[in-house]
């Protein structure tokens, strides 16, 4: 029997959501889609102690603006609710009983003082990993080495206790992962993991586990980073009977910082100036409580459809030279099997690329809009057909939308001084000349449009025999005091003929050669 896609996002609200975590969400979603199945987005916040407010807010908000539709969670609701874990608290104590029943797990009652000092006696014997495992645990003061009586004294008397996972001493536990093929570990590297905590809590791996399997997941897609974790779930699976129904694995390499060394990190952006996280947050940090601010690829700049089709990239490859997709599109192309084993090196210039390709195919009149309220804000008057000008003659070379009225400021105001350099290089009695009799022959182009404006330049020039590279940029500068910026005829034919020739003049005698 074919079981319904059922895949699902499973963060937990410790802080901003990292763009690693949006590529994982990413993927969850274009699987979900191109298989017809659902997307559940699960809050695992269970562990208390590192539970962040507002970073679960900030999930939603960075989905919404996304575009990435969940159709069962927290808000949506959905025939498993309640969604977020620690909401299903009474749910899981179930399976750890169940586990230690059937001999698969047990108590352990150890204070920290005795896990610490097992630790020392480890280290002092050179053991490099210091678990609790199947030789230690034979040590340590739990429902293994206790009597029974003692065992249920205690749990009487209230001592605390937490439910350990018994893994087996001796076995080679087998994993295949769609990304990684047969993954094998031997079980004697695996710890006797907690999975109750003495608050009754589960942990990351049984409330995993339990979930996935109550909500019927088919395929869990997540970061490299639990691929250790996963050889403990697969055990789980088996403990629980749940086998058969277990879900396919697809551990995701990491997306690492830009030189290659570690996780793709907030400070390493910071030092180079671009974000790691999708939305701007003022939150704390769940480590040390202090407040942090992060920015967002939003708030930069970054247009939604241009950060999904760049992170779609960074890891899965559509085998095609084609880079730009859309949404509709990605669901097509995605598949599991072309996300490469190897890290990904963040490239943000690619990511900046891509936001250039998606601004120019906006319309213009929506960037107006923007650009209006802009100018609005700054207290500069423009009607609504200059806005869309504006737009048309700034949006080609534009990476982010702020350039469109950021450099804009040469359509409102005549210049009022000139860049030294270009008119150290540029200007020179030639150039005065051709520009004045251009200036001229301004005088009858009628209809003022970028086309007559530049017929009648190369007129003048030929005129003259001169190539247009030797007068350009001082013709700039007439118009628009600066040496550079988008194509100059039309600047001149957004401007109009009146103030265009206004400028020129005023330039010809500011400047005199
Ligand atoms: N709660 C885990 C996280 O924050 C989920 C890992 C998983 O998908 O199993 O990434």
């Amino acid at each position: 029997m074919n079981r319904e896609v059922r895949v699902r996002f499973a963060p937990s609200p410790t802080g901003a959501l990292h763009i690693g975590g949006v590529r994982t969400a990413l993927y969850n979603y274009l699987l979900a889609r191109q298989l017809g199945g659902k997307m559940l987005l699960r809050i695992e916040d269970t562990d208390q102690t590192r539970f962040v407010p507002g970073a679960e807010q900030y999930i939603f908000d960075s989905l919404d603006w996304l575009g990435i539709k969940i159709d069962e969670g927290v808000r949506e609701g959905g025939p498993h609710a309640p969604y977020r874990q620690s909401e299903r608290k009474p749910m899981y104590r179930q399976y750890a009983d169940r586990l230690v029943a059937e001999g698969n797990a047990y108590y352990a009652f150890d204070t920290n003082d005795e896990l610490t000092a097992m630790r020392e006696r480890l280290v002092a014997a050179n053991v490099p990993n210091q678990q609790y495992n199947a030789v230690t645990r034979m040590q340590m003061r739990n429902s293994l080495t206790l009597s029974e009586a003692q065992t249920q004294e205690l749990i009487a008397s209230g001592t605390p206790y937490v439910i350990r996972l018994k893994v087996p001493r001796k076995e080679e536990i087998r994993l295949h992962d769609l990304i990684r093929g047969w993954v094998m570990v031997h079980s004697s590297t695996v710890d006797d993991k907690v999975l109750l905590k003495s608050d009754g809590m589960p942990t990351y791996h049984l409330a995993n586990v339990v979930d996935d399997h109550l909500m019927a997941i088919t395929h869990v897609i997540r970061g490299e980073e639990w691929l250790p974790s996963a050889p403990l779930h697969v055990l789980l699976y088996r403990f629980l009977g749940w086998e058969a129904t277990m879900p396919q694995f697809a551990h995701l390499p990491l997306l690492l910082n830009p030189d290659g060394n570690g996780k793709l990190s907030k400070r390493f952006g910071e030092k180079y100036g671009f974000p790691v996280f999708p939305l701007n947050w003022n939150g704390i940090d769940a480590e040390t409580g202090n407040p942090v601010q992060v920015q967002g690829f939003r708030e930069a700049g970054y247009l939604p459809d241009a950060l999904l089709n760049f992170l779609a990239l960074q890891g899965w490859n559509p085998g095609t030279e084609q880079e730009l997709f859309t949404m509709d599109e990605l669901i097509a192309a995605f598949s599991i099997e072309r996300v490469g084993k190897a890290g990904t090196r963040f490239d943000i210039e690619k990511a900046k690329w891509f936001n250039q390709q998606y601004l120019r195919t906006r319309p213009d009149a929506e960037l107006a809009v923007q650009v209006l309220a802009e100018l609005g804000a700054k207290g500069i008057a423009c009607t609504p057909e200059k806005a869309e000008k504006i737009v048309r003659v700034m949006k080609e070379r534009a990476t982010f939308p702020t350039e469109l009225w950021s450099e804009a400021t040469y359509f409102f105001e005549a210049p009022t001084s000139y860049e030294e350099a270009v008119v150290q290089s540029k200007w020179n009695p030639e150039a005065a000349r051709l520009i004045g009799a251009f200036n001229e022959a301004l005088a009858a182009v009628e209809p003022f449009t970028a086309d007559a404006i530049k017929a009648t330049l190369n007129e003048v020039l030929q005129k003259h025999g001169v190539k247009i590279g030797k007068v350009l940029q001082a013709l700039r500068l007439t118009v628009t005091g600066v040496g550079h910026g988008p194509d100059l005829m039309q600047i001149m034919e957004v401007l109009g003929k009146e103030e265009t020739t206004r400028r020129i003049a005023r330039a010809l005698n500011t400047l005199k050669a």
